[in-house]
């Protein structure tokens, strides 16, 4: 005689199963990777690290992009200011 408790065992033990088979291929699979890679270091293959390019990269200079240099008299000025500091010539793309 099937009662529902048998049924919810049955049906959570078959999901129980389902979920065990899946992660356990997934690590499996995890497990051959990590084998292949560490063969293909030693084997000279693969660089030892992954080259990122955007660590690479030069930072970019953030006093830089904060400031700009007058046209007029050559003065560092902020880079929200719209005049010179020093001559009060137009600054930014409109001048
Ligand atoms: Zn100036």
């Amino acid at each position: 005689m099937l009662d529902v408790g048998t049924v919810y065992l049955v049906a959570a033990g078959a999901l129980l199963l389902v979920a065990l088979a899946v992660g356990v291929r997934a690590l499996v699979r995890i497990f051959r990777e990590g084998r292949e890679r560490r063969r293909k270091r030693r084997e000279g293959e693969l660089d030892r690290y992954t080259k990122d390019p955007e660590y690479d990269r030069e930072p970019p200079d953030p006093e830089a992009a904060s400031r700009s240099t007058c046209p007029q008299c050559g003065a560092e000025n902020d880079a929200s200011f719209a005049f010179c500091r020093e001559c009060a010539a137009p600054l930014g793309p409109g001048a």
